[in-house]
């Protein structure tokens, strides 16, 4: 069973999404969700076994088990708050965008049913402050739910973009009224502080899912959303985790790269990525991550290296500057890249430019630069010949049209 019935197609030009369908509101929402009036009845137990059996995982990016989450959150006192994490701060995804836009009631769903679950007492969007057309959509939410007989109340907290703000730890302290950047160690099953009600973060997809398995059993969990940059387009697409890339994603064809899970993930070969099906938990069974579900196919013309250059300098100014090796050694490892990207790096500065990457992983306080250096190092493995090209000044591609979405930049025009 799906969310949505057809591609969501996102304009980069006038930065609205557009579905072969009008937005559901919530009459049209309760005559296709059946069991969404009747979840404050819903049995516990039975409902987390469900969940427990579908084997259903968070979508934000780290897939950890849901019933699992829900059942440590439910030793806390109660009083808590549920949090939907609308604020997407890949920006190669829109796939927030799309369900708050064109969906809003099934994730409002799943945020009654967790708040019900752990015995919350408030609801809380946590969403980016231009995100003008999703705020829209969840104002017109809570007046249909009003005007229906079923009001929700909710807070919404609003942040300036932010890749970092999106983190789930980050979230937690933004919402404590803390300062919003990433906390040192947190245990994903218990993000709240022991003995405290709980503060229960879910990505916006998670929520959606969690409400469509309570709806229509196990089977929902096994949809995901993919963020699609190709040719020109931006494409939301739910896909089955039993298709292949290739069946998810028939425009891509011979594109030398795919941006494989978001801008802290990997490069790939399409020869890899094509045979590989979509599915989060087989995908970390290889060694490779589903991440925040973005695969972006690098067209013939651009450059991996030039590319990388562009996400590695945008990576490095969203740190959250508070650990040296992030904010001092990923501005250290941009500004090297660049000079390698412009043909200005001979083998000497090149070796000095690996020894700093070794530097930084594993020793920042969240895993911010430990993505941004995974992404850095596969395409030094899968472009090898980039590289050398890039050493010798013989790249032919530089000054290509930019392809990967940057905030703030014009791209993919
Ligand atoms: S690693 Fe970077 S983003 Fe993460 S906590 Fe440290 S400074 Fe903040």
């Amino acid at each position: 069973m799906k969310i949505f019935n057809g591609d969501i197609v996102y304009s980069a030009e006038n930065h609205e999404l557009s579905l072969g369908g009008t937005r559901v509101t919530y009459a049209e929402h309760i005559k296709t969700h059946p069991k969404s009036i009747a979840m404050v009845e819903s049995d516990n137990e039975k409902f987390l076994t469900l969940l427990d059996e579908s084997g259903l995982t968070g979508h934000g990016g780290a897939h950890f088990p849901v019933a699992r989450k829900l059942r440590a959150a439910m030793q806390s006192p109660p009083g808590g708050k549920v949090v939907a994490n609308a604020a997407e701060g890949e920006p190669g995804s829109v796939k927030d965008a799309a369900l708050w836009q064109y969906v809003p009631h099934t994730v409002l769903d799943g945020m009654l049913l967790v708040a019900h679950l752990i015995k919350a007492e408030r609801l809380v969007i946590w969403v980016h402050d231009e995100e003008r057309a999703t705020l829209r959509s969840i104002a017109d939410a809570i007046a249909e739910r009003e005007s229906a007989g079923n009001p929700i109340k909710l807070d919404i907290l609003r942040m300036p973009v932010r890749y970092t703000s999106g983190e789930n730890s980050a979230v937690i302290a933004g919402v404590r009224g803390e300062a919003i950047a990433p906390r040192y160690g947190l245990d994903k099953a218990r993000p709240w502080g022991v003995g405290n009600p709980a503060i229960l973060s879910h990505n916006s997809e998670t929520l959606a899912r969690i409400a469509m398995v309570h709806n229509f059993g196990r089977e929902a969990a096994r949809q995901h959303l993919l963020s699609i940059l190709a040719q020109d387009r931006r494409i939301v697409r739910e896909v089955s985790s039993s298709e292949t890339y290739q069946q998810a994603m028939p425009e891509v064809k011979g594109n030398p790269a795919i941006l494989f899970g978001g801008y802290g993930a990997s490069w790939l070969s399409w020869e890899t990525v094509k045979h590989l099906r979509a599915d989060p938990l087989m995908l970390r069974a290889a060694g490779l991550s589903f991440g925040a579900g973005i695969v972006g196919a690098l067209p013939v013309d651009a450059c991996v290296i030039e590319e990388t250059g562009r996400v590695l300098t945008w990576m490095a100014s969203q740190s959250a500057r508070q650990c040296g090796p992030c904010f001092q050694g990923l501005a250290d490892v941009s500004d090297r890249w660049n000079l390698l990207v412009r043909g200005g790096m001979n083998q000497e500065g090149y070796s000095i430019l690996l020894e700093r990457i070794g530097l930084i992983p594993g020793r920042g306080g969240c895993a911010h630069p430990d993505g941004v250096i995974r992404l850095v190092r596969s395409a030094i493995t899968l472009f090898g010949d980039e590289v050398d090209a890039h050493l010798n000044g013989s790249c032919t591609l530089l000054e290509s049209i930019p392809f990967l979405p940057i905030p703030g930049v014009s791209v993919m025009s």
